[in-house]
């Protein structure tokens, strides 16, 4: 069956030169598996560099992009699938649609945003679906030190812990939703 992984990820290559490794890595993985990326249809940083992977592979690509970020972002109309919405909060429901489970790649505000939005909305039990951290790095263990932190300080229980995943590099995160 085909899954359709929605990757998070910066607009921005970021300072490592692993992150970009990590996201050509991703793409490769995900059309070796015959899977569909679905993602922000930007054609910057990690985002585009996952996108031109997946599709020079030969794999199907799902991108949703809002009107105000089409010049900003390089909206990437080659894309399989290419959707304009009106707003970010449409963008975001509209992957999230579209997919079957997410991997968070490194990322700034942008990415935290999608991650945490799944991962309450996971929290509330509103689906299922597994969201898989791939720490590249290193660069989440703060960001799952926080998530602890949540339930050490008595805000969240300790299931909250359950719904993310996180994995060393990108292929052991794939591995995760074989
Ligand atoms: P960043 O990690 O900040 O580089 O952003 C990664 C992606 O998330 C970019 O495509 C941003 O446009 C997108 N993004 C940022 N904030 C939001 C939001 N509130 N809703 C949907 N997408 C967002």
């Amino acid at each position: 069956m085909t899954k359709s992984i929605c990757v998070y990820c910066g607009s921005r290559d970021g300072s490592d030169p692993a992150f970009a490794d990590a996201a050509e890595a991703l793409g490769r993985g995900i059309a070796d598996r015959g899977w569909r990326l679905v993602y922000g249809a930007g054609d910057v940083g990690l985002m585009g560099r996952v996108a031109r992977t997946v599709q020079a592979a030969g794999a199907e690509t799902f991108g949703v992009i809002p009107t105000h970020l089409l010049q900003a972002e390089v909206g990437k109309q080659d894309l399989t699938r290419f959707v304009v919405t009106e707003t970010m909060h449409e963008r975001k429901k509209v992957m999230f649609m579209n997919a079957d489970a997410v991997i968070v790649l490194p990322g700034g505000a942008g990415t935290l945003d999608e991650f945490f939005e799944v991962l309450t909305w996971r929290q509330l039990g509103l689906h299922g679906k597994p969201i898989v951290i791939a720490n590249v790095a290193d660069y989440w263990t703060p960001l799952i030190a926080l998530l602890e932190a949540t339930v050490t300080g008595g805000f969240a229980e300790r299931t909250l812990l359950d719904y993310v995943r996180s994995a060393p590099d990108t292929e052991a995160a794939l591995k995760l939703l074989d």
